[in-house]
Formats: C-alpha cells, sequence, structure tokens
C-alpha cells in the first residue's frame, strides 16, 4: 500500500483537535525513513535494512535552525504549537538536544505562547542528553502500543534487545507532561499473528498506565495507509469500548478519529 513521507524540515502548519494550528518538524532524512522501530503501521512504510549512509542524509542542526527563522520570518505565522514528528524517531538525530535547545529560542522569538511537543517512540530517553533535553519541552507523547514484549516486537518491531519494562520505567521518570498513544491493530505479518485489543493485552496496559502515570491515553487505530495490507482497522465502536475499560482503572482516555 502506499505510504508516505514529508519531503520537508518543516511542513504544515495543520490544524488538529488537540494542538489547534501545529507547525511539523522533521528531523529526519527527506527521503528515507529512519526510526529505530519498524512498526507494521507505520505511514511512513518500513525502515530500511542498512542505515549505514542516512547519517549524511540528515538536516544539520544549522539547515533546521535557519529553515525554521525563515518560514517565521516569511509567513508571519504563530501557531500553537511546534511538533517534532516526521519520517522516523526525532531523538535519534545525534544533535536531538541541541536543536531542542534551537527550537526553544526560536519559539521564544516568534510565537512565545506556542507550546513545543515531541512525539516520540521513548527508545532514547535512557540516555541522559536525550532525558534533559525532553524535560525541556512543554509536551512529550509517547508511543505504547503493547505491554507485553511479544506483542511489541510483532507490532513495533523495535531495533533493540531492551526489553518493555527498562522502557516504561522510563516514561515513569518523565517529569513533564506525559501523553500515551497507543494504536490498536490486528492482523498477521510473516506467519505472526497480532491482536492488541485482547482482554489480557488491555489489562498489560492498564498496568503500564497505572506505573507511568499520564495525563492522558490516546486510544486511535490506523487512519491512513501502512506498509502491509494484512492489517485490520479497529472500529470506533471497539475502541470506545477499550477506552472505556482504561477509563474505569482512573486513567484519563480520549479515542482520536
Ligand atoms: S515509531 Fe513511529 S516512525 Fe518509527 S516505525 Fe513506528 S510509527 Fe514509524
Amino acid at each position: 500500500m502506499a505510504t508516505f513521507l514529508f519531503d520537508k524540515i518543516i511542513f504544515g502548519p495543520v490544524h488538529s483537535r488537540r494542538m489547534g494550528v501545529s507547525l511539523g518538524v522533521n528531523l529526519l532524512p527527506k527521503t528515507i525513513k529512519y526510526c529505530n522501530y519498524n512498526c507494521i503501521y507505520c505511514e511512513c512504510g518500513f525502515t530500511p535494512e542498512s542505515t549505514k549512509n542516512i547519517i549524511e542524509e540528515l538536516p544539520t542542526r544549522t539547515e533546521i535552525r535557519e529553515t525554521l527563522i525563515e518560514w517565521f520570518q516569511t509567513t508571519h505565522t504563530t501557531p500553537d504549537a511546534l511538533t517534532f514528528a516526521g519520517n522516523g524517531e526525532p531523538t535519534i538525530h545525534p544533535n536531538f538536544a541541541e536543536i531542542i535547545d534551537d527550537v526553544i529560542d526560536i519559539r521564544n522569538t516568534y510565537c512565545p505562547n506556542a507550546e513545543i511537543v515531541v512525539l516520540t517512540n521513548a527508545t532514547m530517553m535512557h540516555k541522559e542528553k536525550i532525558m534533559k533535553a525532553l524535560h525541556k519541552v512543554d509536551r512529550c507523547m509517547f508511543k505504547l502500543d503493547s505491554a507485553i514484549d511479544v506483542s511489541r516486537n510483532s507490532i513495533n518491531q523495535p531495533g533493540t534487545e531492551h526489553s518493555l519494562s527498562y522502557f516504561i520505567n522510563h516514561m515513569s521518570k518523565f517529569e513533564g507532561k506525559r501523553i500515551i498513544q497507543t494504536l490498536f491493530i490486528k492482523g498477521i505479518h510473516e506467519g505472526q499473528e497480532f491482536d492488541n485489543t485482547t482482554d489480557e493485552e488491555i489489562d498489560a496496559l492498564i498496568s503500564a498506565y497505572k506505573h507511568i502515570h499520564p495525563h492522558e491515553v490516546i486510544v486511535y487505530s490506523t487512519q491512513r495507509d501502512t506498509p502491509i495490507d494484512s492489517i485490520e482497522q479497529i472500529s470506533q465502536e471497539t475502541l470506545l469500548q477499550i477506552a472505556e475499560k482504561i477509563k474505569q482503572s482512573g486513567i484519563p482516555v480520549s479515542v482520536s478519529s
């Protein structure tokens, strides 16, 4: 199925119910996805097997800073949020921490009321420099699709040996505004079946949420094209039932359509 890559460093702004007018910042290459996960539903497609030359294709700190300043000086627009997202995992950019400092400076100059938001799979939070940088932003949106290792391995196909509890612990240590995003999905890939909508999965997720103490959990399902067609989108009705169960455990939750 057709997948999609952002071909710019800055994209949007787009209007979102949650963040208002949000300007996207893509720290990853414009022609290839770069991520330490390989989610079977990733709208950017599958992660290439070799990432040998990808570092050379990453936008530099200077390029990112200049592009963002130029955007503000030419559009005279004041977004409500500057959102780090794009063609992969932003925290794996080697200058992520310095770029956060630059973007904070730019925000303070051109749109002091805007929030800085990072969408992340939380896999780099064990690095002190990354944790420190994330603590400077207004909101982190962490991906947590399953709290069971075997399911997470099927759904997110992580390029790491660490167990889930390792990452869940790091998310729980984050002191800023914690939002958890959980995508529900079922299907089969390379003979491996997955379904994170079962009672066992929901119970495990609720235990993980209770450990992390998120300000909010957002549940959703696939909304755009995915790299494989053997994925079943979860109905809104099922998402609402899952949300109700999470809510009953005392965790603030919303369903994103
Ligand atoms: S973490 Fe995000 S960018 Fe990385 S593979 Fe998963 S959906 Fe794609």
